[in-house]
């Protein structure tokens, strides 16, 4: 029999590749390690980044609900409601964590999970509130579409693929990934098509709110690390959802018709008229309950998993003007920035500003629209300015504004017609 040489020892244990499953390393000169020892690095290392992480998680300062919500102050215009709702949501689900941790949760006391669902209009801010709040925590955080989710087996992607975007965020760190954010948009688009439960399969409606329950309530899921069922060779990473906060948003267009109609039924048999004159008509969504989401088509297990109801109010004229100058990131700001950079000084007049708003409310735009009216009305300057190197300074008047949204901003108006 052939002499082991030293290099076919395990430089760990000792033993000899004929006592081990196998033995890697030897190719680097440097001796070999077994296929047992590996395992054991391995378990040691993935032991020291949880504990990293709890120790990271003990060290922090959680941020009060006020903290919390100035900072979204920062980023946020209006909406305070929601950004109220939004901090304790918050605090309390990362107090949770901490509680989580300490090991005192073995007494009988269970901490439910603050799970959120934002009801509002398209573009009012339900993304950037959820991602505002993850750049704040420093926790990976990740969009998921609700409308390409289908039920496992069908044409889509299995809800799992939602925690394969967070895994991405987190850069694969599954410890970090456990204590992620995930919004959901669009979770209107998977209610389902009538209050009635039906009896036919619905693959795109309840059959996904049926799916993503064990996700929300806190569970050991098999996560394909690369997503979708493209890659059947690869290794599930699993991963606990237990501490992941769960943040859903959706327009719930009519939504309104149900607040009104369980309000008007309510309000049936009471004299007391004044009641019902206190109702804000302009705004129903303000009184909006887990029953309406039921009535319109999410169906109860899934509302009982979101705990926390919120609204976001639509933007009003003022708001939208607020948009292009306050937050930190504001447009205006970035443009001045990009042109400081280049030696300008730019400016807006308040009346250039009252155009953006008209574009925008005129052509149902929103704020998601501020920016394509402003890169429309700012293209040629930015074309032309850096190559004039006598330009110090450059106001944009409104009638600036106009004569280059006209020129340039169609494209903008045709595309939203189109869509
Ligand atoms: P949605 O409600 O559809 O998720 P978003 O949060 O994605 O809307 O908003 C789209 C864009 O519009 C944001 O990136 C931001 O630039 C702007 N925006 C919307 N609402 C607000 C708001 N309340 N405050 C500041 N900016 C906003």
């Amino acid at each position: 029999m052939k002499e082991d040489k030293p290099k076919d020892f395990c430089i760990f244990c000792g033993r000899n590749r004929h006592q081990v499953d196998w033995m890697i390393g030897s190719e680097f000169g440097l001796g070999s390690v077994c296929s047992d020892c590996i395992g054991e690095l391995n378990r040691l290392v993935e032991e020291h980044k949880r504990s990293e992480a709890i120790e990271s998680l003990e060290s922090s300062e959680l941020k009060s609900p006020k903290q919390i919500k100035a900072y979204l102050d920062q980023y946020v215009i209006s909406q305070d409601n929601a950004k109220k709702v939004l901090s304790v949501a918050v605090y309390n689900h990362y107090k949770r964590l901490k509680y989580f941790h300490s090991g005192e949760d073995k007494d009988e006391v269970e901490l439910d999970k603050s799970n959120v669902i934002i009801v509002g209009q398209t573009g009012t801010g339900k993304t950037l509130l959820a991602k505002t709040i993850a750049r704040l925590l420093d926790v990976p955080f990740c969009i998921a579409d609700a409308t390409v989710l289908t039920e496992a087996g069908y044409v889509g992607e299995d809800v799992e693929t939602i925690l394969t975007r967070l895994l991405q965020a987190a850069d694969y760190d599954v410890e970090k990934a456990k204590r992620g954010i995930v919004f959901i948009d669009e979770i209107d688009k998977i209610a389902r098509k009538s209050d009635n439960p039906s009896i036919t399969r619905d693959v795109s409606g309840e059959g996904v709110q049926q799916a993503l329950l064990k996700l929300l309530e806190g569970t050991v899921v098999n996560v394909p690390p690369q997503g979708g069922r493209k890659h059947p060779e690869q290794k599930f990473i699993q991963l606990d959802t237990r501490n992941i906060l769960f943040i859903a948003g959706g327009a719930f267009n009519g939504i309104e018709r149900k607040i009104a109609l369980r309000m008007n039924t309510n309000a049936i048999g009471y004299s007391n008229s004044t009641k019902r004159e206190e109702v804000d008509k302009d705004n129903l969504l303000q009184y909006i309950q887990p029953q309406d989401l039921k009535s319109f088509g999410l169906i109860p297990e899934l509302i009982g998993r979101f705990p926390i109801l919120t609204h976001l109010d639509n933007l009003d004229r003022k708001a939208l003007k607020k948009i292009l100058t306050e937050p930190k990131n504001a447009i205006t700001k970035q443009y001045r920035k990009l042109f400081e950079l280049d030696g300008v000084d730019l400016s807006f007049e308040p009346e250039a500003l009252d155009y953006f708003v008209d574009v925008a409310v005129e052509h149902e735009l929103g704020a998601r629209g501020l920016r394509g009216i402003m890169e429309a009305v700012m293209m040629n300057l930015m074309f032309e300015v850096p190559s004039k190197k006598t330009l110090k300074s450059f106001v944009v008047t409104r009638q600036y504004a106009q004569e280059q949204f006209e020129a340039n901003g169609k494209g903008l108006l045709k595309d939203r017609n189109r869509g």
